[in-house]
């Protein structure tokens, strides 16, 4: 990366000044193996049962004891409740053949996301039944359940998960603390609906299971989107808050919430004044400090803090930047994979463009230049970051050979991220074997895979 502008034959102003506003966060080799040794402490603590409360990394149990086998069979609803959209599927599964999805988009008023868990639940239930009607499903069936719930859980089984606390917008009364799918039964009761909730998992979960219907090696799920998370496969022996069974297989899903880590004070030794002022401008400083260095919510503030620095500095845009670009939250993250989409010598149409959103009119091909390599530096630390995390996980997955499974449209849609990621594992994991792999649609197939070995299992156990 250093020097890539120099091939070109505009020179930036003070190219010194931009290498010193960039220099912190790029990061050697040396630093992520000791960010690698950090994040496995805090890893182990938060597995401990005496030391989870000091962890930053919760790792919380998911009690989803295996990944799908591929000859799960059956019809499956599945909810989504958390992500950019709240959608009913129905799921059809069947051995050796392509997994049949139909979904339906639902809206979630704004006075249902603030007013009682009884009209939330009032209002899925409803949602539930009119996408019943619409599939032609009967009412009084009893079709198994896999619930995405993406909000911070307590689970105490496959089918139990208290919230802990409501996020993204989200406040409905009486319900932290609860079991959610109780209040879920409940309301489908009032319907006289016969859909059974059989498993609640988070995203990262849903991602993990529906590559692992096609991949049997995938035993790491990896969310790259608004957000940062992960979980992994982890043996029961590690796993010392395990209150459940110890039946075969002896492992089960562990839930990171690895985009907490940093909360005490493990990122401080790579925190830079960017970050520091992406953390006070967020509504909830202090937390989430890692998914703050890495995902997509965070990711276009960071660059635009680098950019001020640098306008500052009198390094671009002649010392001048718009309203625009001044204000926080302007740069988007997606400006940052157009901005990288630019090959070399094609005039930066997309850098342009972007220039052009943020009412930037007077620059020089050489502040094009410059932008672009901001962009880089921020994505590569954070794609860097990421892959120091996944190979932590690695070392703790036992097989020789691991499909990772990664859902999010910051991996989706950045042009290098994949290829950051893959080079930066390879690197400090060397002797593992593994791949990337996108996921499709996990929080709605992932749901419903779990929900079929599941249902499949308490089956099994009745006969
Ligand atoms: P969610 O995480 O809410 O389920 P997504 O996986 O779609 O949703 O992630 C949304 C985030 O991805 C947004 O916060 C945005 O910052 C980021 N994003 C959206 N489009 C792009 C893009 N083209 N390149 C990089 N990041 C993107
Ligand atoms: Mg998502």
């Amino acid at each position: 990366m250093d020097g890539i502008r120099r091939e070109y034959s505009v020179l930036p102003k003070h190219p010194q000044k931009i290498d010193e506003i960039l220099k912190p966060l790029i990061l050697n080799d040396e630093t992520y193996g000791k960010l690698k040794e950090k994040m496995r402490a805090d890893m182990n603590m938060g597995l401990s049962t005496d030391r989870n409360q000091d962890a930053d990394t919760k790792m919380y149990i998911t009690y989803v004891r295996c990944v799908p086998t591929g000859s799960e069979k059956g019809n499956y609803l599945a909810l989504d409740l958390g992500g950019t959209n709240f959608r009913v599927l129905l799921i059809k599964l069947s051995p050796g053949e392509e997994v049949k999805m139909e979904s339906k988009i639902y809206m979630v008023p704004r006075d249902v996301m603030t007013g009682t868990g009884v009209q939330l639940f009032d209002h899925i239930a409803g949602c539930i039944e009119s996408f019943m009607i619409y599939q032609n499903l009967d009412k009084n069936v009893a079709i198994p359940l896999g619930f995405t719930f993406s909000f911070p859980c307590k689970q105490e089984g496959l089918d139990k998960a208290r919230l802990v606390t409501w996020t993204k917008g989200f406040s409905c009364s009486g319900v932290v603390g609860e079991d959610i799918v109780e209040l879920l039964h409940a309301a489908l009761d009032r319907k006289s609906i016969r859909v059974k909730c059989v498993a609640v998992i988070n995203d990262t979960v849903g991602a993990l299971m529906s590559c692992a219907h096609e991949d049997k090696n995938c035993h790491i799920g990896l969310i790259l989107g608004t957000g940062t998370n992960a979980c992994y496969l982890e043996r029961l022996t590690n796993v010392h808050q395990w209150d459940g069974d110890d039946e075969e297989p002896r492992e089960v899903v562990i839930n990171t919430e690895w985009g907490a880590f940093g909360n005490g004070s493990a990122l401080d030794f790579i925190c830079t004044e960017y970050d520091a002022n992406v953390d006070n401008l967020s509504i909830n400083p202090g937390r989430q400090i890692y998914e703050k260095m890495i995902s997509g919510m965070y990711m276009g503030e960071i660059a635009r803090q680098v950019i001020m620095k640098l306008v500052d500095a009198g390094c671009l845009f002649n010392g001048v930047a718009s309203q625009a670009l001044a204000t926080s939250m302007s740069f988007r993250t997606k400006y940052i994979s157009e901005i990288e989409s630019d090959e070399e010598f094609d005039n930066f149409v997309r850098t342009r463009q972007v220039l052009d959103e943020l009412h930037i009119r007077d620059y020089r091909l050489a502040d094009c230049l410059v932008i672009q390599e901001v962009c880089q530096v921020v994505s590569t630390r954070a794609a860097y970051l990421a892959a120091a995390g996944i190979s932590v996980l690695l070392d703790a997955v036992t097989q020789p050979e691991v499909t990772i499974a990664v859902d999010g449209s910051l991996y989706r849609y950045h042009p290098k991220f994949h290829d950051l990621i893959t080079e930066k594992v390879a690197e400090l994991s060397p002797n593992k074997v593994f791949k990337l792999m996108l996921s499709s649609d996990g929080s709605g197939k992932g749901a419903a895979l779990v929900a079929a070995v599941a249902w499949t299992r308490s089956q099994a156990k009745e006969e």
